[in-house]
């Protein structure tokens, strides 16, 4: 597996410091359980990025802290976190462990060829998180978003004008992401998404999915 889309350096950062929310981090999670670059990257920041933002109101990041926290890694050596397996679900791929706490709902039908399953987080009966699965070669309608969607691709692949996300990819799409996914034409793709924000739902997903969940 070749990952090639990775969270942004501030997701990590926020990850590290518990200031992501429930259900981003558990696909930020799900894709530190492939990927040994960012599980290192976590680690660094866990290391050195804590005692720098608790200097910091809760509500805001300030502009230089990504880059503070940066230059200080620069002499830190590289540390890495346990693998964990995931376990065989009855979804018909394997889930991320870090979901194994989760309620995880039947698929059920958004449109031709595309579903949905709701994750229920415990203690976080807010977090907007699902599975999407979509039949190989779906072509979802272009959209914007004004919050930020996180997807890791579980099984299969998806492309847009910015790139192809395939197994272990994530990919953060925030206010500046106009696209339209396509899955790839090899299989169908499933992936793990999480939305942010507290409010309603914005974006594709937001318009797809508000009368079936009412997040
Ligand atoms: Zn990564």
């Amino acid at each position: 597996m070749t990952i090639r889309h990775h969270p942004s350096d501030e997701t990590l950062l926020r990850y590290s410091t518990g200031r992501l929310g429930a259900a981003p981090a558990l696909v930020v999670a799900a894709h530190l359980e492939g990927c040994e670059h960012c599980r290192s990257r976590v680690a660094d920041f866990e290391a050195v990025g804590g005692a720098l933002i608790d200097e910091m109101p809760p509500a805001s990041m300030a502009a230089d802290a990504l880059d503070r926290t940066l230059e200080r890694l620069e002499t830190k050596p590289a540390a890495t976190a346990p693998i964990v397996s995931p376990r065989q679900a009855d979804l018909g791929i394997e889930l991320p462990a870090s979901l194994r706490h989760c309620e995880i709902g039947p698929w059920r039908w958004l449109g031709p060829g595309f579903r949905w399953s709701k994750i229920t987080v415990p203690g976080s009966p807010q977090a907007k998180l699902m599975f999407l699965r979509g039949r190989a070669g779906l072509r979802l309608p272009a959209h914007g978003h004004t919050g930020t969607e996180f997807m890791q691709v579980l099984y299969g692949s998806l492309s847009d004008g910015r790139g192809r996300y395939e197994l272990g990819d994530l990919d953060e799409a925030d206010a500046d992401v106009d696209h339209q996914p396509v899955v790839g034409m090899e299989s169908e793709c499933i992936c793990l998404a999480a939305l942010e924000g507290d409010t309603r739902l914005h974006g594709l997903l937001g318009r797809i999915l508000r009368p079936f969940v009412g997040f």
